[in-house]
């Protein structure tokens, strides 16, 4: 169980969220944010706050945006950062990656 970001977050990042989380578990890609699902304690204090609603807790998500669940988990693996449990965001765990659907997504207008 973890909050998940998804679509709405891309492009937009304003990055509310990562000052609301109490455990630093959000963490900076180059196009969207991303939840450590190891790290994040089901608080739900970001959703709250972010201006596009691109947060959602994974047992409610929608259809459409199942597949942000493994986004962001992947986004820690090998497949894209490599970082695995960092323990907490800092200046050092900012990245301009991006898990490759993120990467090649493209934005309806
Ligand atoms: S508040 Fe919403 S749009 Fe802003 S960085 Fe967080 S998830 Fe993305
Ligand atoms: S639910 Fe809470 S712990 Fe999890 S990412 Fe959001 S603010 Fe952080």
């Amino acid at each position: 169980m973890a909050y998940v970001i998804t679509e709405p977050c891309i492009d937009i990042k304003d990055g509310s969220c990562t000052v609301a989380c109490p455990v630093d578990c959000i963490y900076e890609g180059g196009r969207m944010f991303y939840i450590h699902p190891d790290e994040c304690i089901n608080c739900g204090l970001c959703l709250s706050v972010c201006p596009v609603d691109a947060v959602v807790w994974d047992e409610e998500i929608t259809p459409a945006s199942q597949a942000f669940v493994a986004i962001n988990r992947v986004f820690f693996g090998d497949e894209v950062t490599g970082w695995g449990s960092p323990g907490g965001r800092d200046e050092k765990w900012v990245s301009d990656k991006d898990h490759p659907f993120v990467a090649t997504y493209e934005k309806v207008a």
